[in-house]
């Protein structure tokens, strides 16, 4: 029969349609496999080519080259030069476009995908996330900052060379304003952080659980929205990923690509986005919220349904998929790190 549930932390209902209910497997993507090159002529972000992006914000040297850099993006959704000014002219508010996108060139490879990296580099890439989120974090003028990757064709991606992105606003989203009102609320009621107990309870009962790790722990959601849509969520309670320790990044560096090499084996190379829902810089510490990484594959389109109600229709059952990532063996197919 199909079922109703809610996500416990947004409210959200989504429809598990167990009647259209798709096994995992047939949820893999059916594509050609493209030519893998190492090096493109075209590509900006290919080594050697280092002229022809933005100075660079950050790089990790690797003898003479590079292992991954930072640079602002060319084609910036928000301008760092702007001044973060508000207007309220009767019912219209506006505000100068003010923040900083930056572009996360993972590798000099250009056909790496990260789930074919070894651990020790997506750790690399993480720490990289970390250091531009404080720095970033610091300017009085940034509220927000979001790291997010968009992996694949359909994506919103442009550039096919491993890369992933941080976007700093002045504004706080609406969405991640009435979420932590939510876990705010929760920690009012009940006196402890909401997703450390659904971390608890998800240990516990074992079903979605995907995968752990000593400090991680890797899970499909109850009321996951879309097929395969995984958290990863660090076990000690953190409000900000700024909080995370070396021991912690090195950790989560193997999960995260556990993660991604499982769906890239089982669901066959998927597009997919993920990001790194953390505490603003205002919200650092607070005992009701707890970070996260939010893995989305991209196997179904949104349509009528979902815009005009907000709701969600899965067809896969997220413990049938949480069973079906367990046993993607990853091992042999990856670089040893
Ligand atoms: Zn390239
Ligand atoms: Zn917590």
């Amino acid at each position: 029969m199909p079922e109703l549930r809610q996500n416990f932390m947004t409210k959200e209902w989504v429809v598990i349609a167990t009647e259209r209910a798709k096994r995992p497997d047939q949820m893999a993507v059916k594509r050609e496999a493209k030519p893998v090159v190492s090096f493109s002529e075209k590509c900006p972000f290919c080594q050697g080519h280092e002229s022809q992006t933005p100075p660079e914000i950050l790089g990790l040297p690797d003898g003479e080259g590079w292992k991954a850099r930072v640079v602002p993006n060319k084609f910036a959704a928000l301008s760092p030069d702007c001044p973060p000014e508000r207007t309220i002219r009767r019912s219209r508010r506006s505000m100068g476009g003010f923040g900083e996108h930056d572009v996360i060139v993972e590798t000099p490879d250009h056909s790496l995908a990260m789930a074919m990296m070894p651990d020790s580099q997506v750790a690399d890439i993480l720490r990289i996330y970390k250091i531009r989120h404080d720095q970033l974090s610091l300017d009085p003028r940034v509220a927000q900052v979001t790291i997010f990757k968009n992996y694949g064709t359909d994506d919103g991606t442009s550039l096919e060379h491993p890369h992933s992105q941080l976007i700093a606003t002045p504004v706080i989203s609406y969405q991640v304003r009435q979420r932590f009102q939510e876990a705010m609320q929760q920690f009012d009621d009940f006196g402890c952080c909401m997703f450390c107990q659904i971390i608890e309870e998800e240990l516990e009962g074992q079903k979605r659980i995907v995968l752990t790790s000593e400090h991680f722990v890797a899970v499909e959601l109850f009321a996951s929205p879309a097929p395969f849509c995984t958290h990863v969520y660090p076990r000690r309670h953190m409000a900000s990923f700024s909080d995370v320790s070396a021991k912690e990044t090195a950790d989560l560096g193997r999960v995260l690509r556990t993660m991604l090499a499982k769906l890239y084996i089982g669901l066959q190379n998927p597009d997919f986005n993920f990001t790194i829902r953390t505490a603003p810089a205002e919200c650092v510490g607070v005992r009701y919220f707890h970070w996260y990484m939010s893995v989305i594959p991209r196997l179904t389109r949104t349509a009528g349904f979902e815009l005009g109600s907000g709701m969600f229709i899965n067809t896969v059952i997220p413990d049938e998929a949480a069973e079906f990532l367990r046993n993607v063996k990853v091992e042999a197919a990856v670089g040893v790190s």
